[in-house]
């Protein structure tokens, strides 16, 4: 006989997007439930109603108190979570509904960016105990003043991960228009292949470098609870991703994926003084200026002077040129250039740990195919370098098949 399991299941925009498609999740939902495992299911808005929400909202005041924007967005999970848990009684399967606020998923005050503090999940504990499915609204929770907050776009992905973790859920199933993690964007590579595992870490660095398959923040919540993550297709059958928490490094692919992000620009301060304090000087004003800084590069000084680089975000690059042309009158310094025309692409792979040689396996393949590197940085488990905007696609192709991640031919096909 099976065990039964608690199952929490979390279907994206996509996967609600129609009354059809509604019906589809409910016949899915109540086979599993009638197998007899206990369900949660957290549900996104129908796709495209946030955005439609957002401009609604935007028609009336452009700068809408995000109190309100919250009370306002919030109703797109709502709609979704009484259709429903209607297609499943339709169905003969007991189900309830539930806001974030009516299952207290307590969160901070900062609206539209919320962080969840805790869950109490005793109602839900309650309806599981009854048999029926508990469908849950993503996105949104409630602040100690019973304000609805929300937790940013993406966020029903990180309302699953956490009623996982407060239920200790079996597995958390993130239900999503592709059928898993990629090692790059198959868009970019055709030959770029399904992983059966990633671990956190890996994936951390994939999504925060444009993979976008997860709400980066549920991933940081499925590490620290070690919740038992799958990516999965609403549409196809297949086992999905599954995220892991331990890899035996020996053992791990030497590298996981390719990240890239298109979204990068670079500014650079010439012939400043090479002394204590220009760095944190430099930074400091793009920092009070609330633009993130990713890479940053400080050539050994000659003469007293050194220069400067970092990256920021494109969107950022105007705003940063102009800062550091100030800042740099100040510094007595030599001059401030940039350039919005690059690309980021990144090697990642727990593997890396404990084998050498991967940083030059990839400077060789781009070299060979005369990509210059304009910048490289490391972390333990990522290579990054900067390279021309226009080369950014070559890149990836090039890296996927140097590290051995293209998909291997089938015989007789
Ligand atoms: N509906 C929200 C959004 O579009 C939350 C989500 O789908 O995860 O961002
Ligand atoms: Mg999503």
């Amino acid at each position: 006989m099976k065990n039964m399991a608690l199952i929490v299941q979390k279907y994206g925009g996509t996967s609600v997007g129609s009354p059809e498609r509604i019906l589809a999740v409910a016949e899915k939902v109540a086979r599993r439930r009638a197998s007899g495992d206990d369900m949660v299911v957290v549900v996104s808005a129908m796709s495209g109603e946030t955005d439609r929400l957002i401009s609604l909202a935007k028609s009336v005041n452009p700068q809408a108190p995000a109190r309100e924007l919250d009370v306002l967005i919030s109703t797109g999970e709502q709609v979704t979570i009484a259709l429903l848990s209607m297609a499943l009684e339709r169905r003969g399967c007991a189900a309830r509904s539930y806001t974030g606020s009516q299952v207290h998923i307590r969160t901070d005050n900062s609206h539209g960016k919320a962080r969840i503090i805790d869950i109490d999940d005793a109602r839900v504990r309650d309806d599981l105990g009854k048999g029926r499915v508990v469908v849950i609204a993503g996105f949104q929770g409630v602040d100690e003043d019973g304000n609805i907050t929300t937790l940013g776009r993406g966020g029903s992905d990180t309302t699953a991960v956490a009623m996982a973790a407060a239920l200790k859920a079996d597995e958390c199933q993130i239900y999503t228009d592709v059928d898993g993690v990629y090692t790059t964007d198959p868009r970019i590579v055709p030959n770029a292949r399904r992983l059966d595992r990633i671990t956190a870490e890996e994936m951390l660095e994939m999504a925060s470098l444009g993979a976008k398959v997860l709400q980066i923040r549920s991933v940081e919540f499925a590490g620290k609870y070690r919740v038992p993550l799958r990516v999965l297709s609403s549409f196809e059958e297949g086992p999905g991703t599954l995220i892991t928490y331990e890899e035996n490094e020996m053992e791990a692919p030497l590298i996981s994926g390719i990240a890239f992000s298109r979204d990068e620009a670079k500014v650079t301060v010439r012939g400043v003084p090479d002394k204590p304090g220009i760095a944190a000087r430099i930074l400091g004003d793009i920092g009070s200026a609330n633009i993130n800084v990713d890479m940053i590069v400080q050539n050994v000084g000659a003469d007293g002077t050194t220069d400067f680089t970092f990256t920021v975000h494109r969107g950022d690059y105007r705003q940063a040129l102009e800062i550091l042309k100030k800042t740099a009158g100040q510094l007595a310094a030599r001059e401030v250039t940039g350039d919005d025309k690059i690309a980021k692409i990144s090697v990642v792979g727990v593997g890396m740990r404990s084998h050498a040689g991967i940083a030059s396996t990839m400077f060789k393949a781009l070299a060979d195919e005369s990509i210059n590197i304009q910048m490289i940085s490391t972390s333990e488990i990522k290579i990054s370098v900067i390279v021309d905007e226009k080369y950014m696609e070559l890149g990836v192709r090039t890296l996927h098949a140097a590290f051995g991640l293209d998909k291997q031919p089938t015989a007789g096909r």
